[in-house]
């Protein structure tokens, strides 16, 4: 069973961790590839943001902004993603003079550019003020519906918990602006509870809602969606090794879950590398994988006739890669 043509939709991945290794090195002119993928030494998510340092600071004009844009779009596309939500903090790249919108339009472009079917969400940080954050839910107000479908809150969340920002939500939900947030990975049971309180219907990781039974209870009766990436929790040390990570446990629950990498080139995966490694570490089959993508379809940020549309396109797909749903 190759899973290379599988069709897939990918809801977490994040641009500034997916800028490939050539580019960058092409730009700088030097080697910089043990910068920007992580190694033994990283024992934290704190030690793993700072692998996202060269990749923005490169991506601070428009032609590179275009092209890192263009060349994931390429390479998800040779993965079979027919749909993807690509996220980053528009607030990081205008450290030389773009405006922010001028940030979204080349993005915009270059995913276009690729003809990738996609939406982008836009990242609030923890790290931020109120003020800088608002300035995001109002750039993703502006451009709703015109390539961008969500906001995020991403940065480190065991040094900034989740609960402290209640107004950003509030002002999203105020505005109907969908959102997700990055929880239960670095911080557990009140990280994720805040973001279910906020209204989240997805949440990004999530997996530590494994520790506390009337979590997964209350994620399964509000049909939330878990965004997990299991490579990248590893590398982040939320568990130890693959075999331990408690995906196949939140999906024998039924709790939904998608399979997503986070960061391609921070973790040094690929989509295909990620089902791989669950295909052989928890023997699940083509017919979970289907699932996962429907559930993951459902629970993206489009309209109820997209979803239809692409779930059709999903299934055609699925039949015309020879893939038996039994299997
Ligand atoms: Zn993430």
């Amino acid at each position: 069973m190759n899973l290379n043509r599988l069709p897939k939709i990918l809801q977490h991945v994040h641009l500034d961790g997916s800028v490939r290794i050539e580019t960058a090195n092409e730009l700088l002119n030097k080697d910089v590839s043990s910068e920007m993928m992580i190694d033994e030494n990283c024992k934290s998510l704190s030690d793993y943001l700072t692998k996202f340092k060269i990749p923005i600071s490169l991506m601070q004009t428009k032609d590179n902004l275009i092209r890192v844009s263009y060349e994931l779009g390429i390479d998800l596309l040779n993965q079979n993603v027919i749909y993807v939500e690509v996220r980053f903090c528009p607030l990081f790249h205008i450290n030389e003079g773009l405006s922010l919108e001028e940030v979204v339009d080349s993005i915009l472009k270059g995913l276009n550019q690729s003809g990738i079917k996609f939406n982008l969400i836009l990242c609030m940080m923890r790290e931020f003020s109120y003020e800088k954050n608002k300035q995001i839910i109002n750039l993703a107000n502006k451009y709703l519906n015109k390539g961008v479908c969500a906001i995020d809150l991403a940065g480190d969340e065991g040094s900034y918990p989740t609960k402290n920002y209640r107004n950003l939500f509030e002002l999203a939900s105020s505005l109907n602006i969908p959102f997700t947030i990055h929880a239960g990975e670095a911080d557990g049971c009140e990280s994720i509870s805040s973001a279910i309180e906020f209204g989240a219907k997805r949440i990004g990781h999530g997996v530590r809602t494994i520790e506390y039974i009337d979590l997964i209870n209350e994620i399964r009766e509000k049909n939330i969606t878990l965004e997990v990436c299991p490579t990248s929790n590893i590398d982040t040390m939320v568990y130890s090794n693959y075999k331990e990570h408690p995906i196949k446990k939140l999906y024998d629950l039924g709790v939904k879950v998608t399979i997503n990498t986070d960061n391609n080139t921070v973790s040094n995966i690929s989509l295909n590398k990620e089902y791989e490694k669950l295909k052989n570490v928890f023997n699940f089959k083509v017919s979970d994988f289907i699932k996962m993508n429907i559930d993951a379809i459902n629970s993206c940020f489009i309209s109820d006739k997209e979803k239809k549309e692409l779930i059709l396109k999903y299934r055609k797909e699925v039949q015309n890669e020879g893939f038996n749903y039994g299997s």
